[in-house]
């Protein structure tokens, strides 16, 4: 049976500053203590999911386990049709150790080659977890194309160099309030509101 958030605490399952503002800022509204995973000292488990619920799913049940609190984790990422999908879930990954999202922007562009359409889309799983492994999951997307080079210094991660579909500034470029108000994190968190207590 599906299972609601009770008010009071939430762990939000990510160690990605970008996401936590996201996040955090989504469920100010809702009543919600909202403490990140970083903050709490959690390890961050390894994503050994092959699809983006899965390893929402683990690092949400990591938390709720360590923490015995619910919480909430993301998981998200970049799939280009020329490359197949890729990077997909392994997005992070892509930027290396060093988190270097240049990089791996640039290494994107050159897979993707000089032909071909630059068509991609967003995709972030969220899901909700309790101490007891009970879980809800959703998934949102956003579909756009990638530019280079890459414009603009707002946002995170691949953001630079993806516009939109309907838009013609990436979303480096977008204020954050623009980019809150519809992306993938946005669209995945819609479908999550009827598991939130309800705005105060
Ligand atoms: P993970 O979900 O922690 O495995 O990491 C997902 C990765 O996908 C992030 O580190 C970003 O590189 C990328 N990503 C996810 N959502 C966004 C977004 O909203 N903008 C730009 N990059 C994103």
């Amino acid at each position: 049976m599906q299972r609601v958030l009770a008010p009071g605490r939430l762990v939000l399952a990510t160690h990605n500053p970008g996401k936590v503002v996201e996040l955090a800022e989504l469920l100010g509204p809702h009543g919600l203590d909202v403490v990140s995973a970083g903050d709490l000292g959690l390890p961050e488990p390894e994503e050994t999911g092959m699809t983006f619920i899965a390893n929402a799913e683990l690092k949400a049940l990591a938390a709720a386990t360590a923490s015995g609190l619910p919480a909430l984790a993301d998981d998200s990422g970049l799939c280009v049709d020329v490359l197949g999908g890729a990077p997909g879930i392994y997005s992070a990954r892509w930027a290396g150790a060093t988190k270097d999202f240049a990089a791996a922007m640039a290494k994107v562009n050159t897979a993707m080659g000089s032909d071909g359409p630059r068509t991609a889309h967003f995709i972030c799983a969220l899901t909700l977890a309790w101490p007891d492994g009970h879980v809800e999951s959703v998934e949102g997307r956003v579909d756009g194309r990638l530019v280079w080079p890459p414009r603009g210094d707002n946002g995170f991660g691949y953001d630079p160099m993806f516009v939109m579909d309907g838009k013609s500034r990436t979303f480096g470029e977008i204020s954050r309030d623009e980019k809150e108000a519809d992306n993938h994190r946005a669209r995945a968190f819609r479908l999550l509101l009827p598991l939130l207590p309800a705005r105060g």
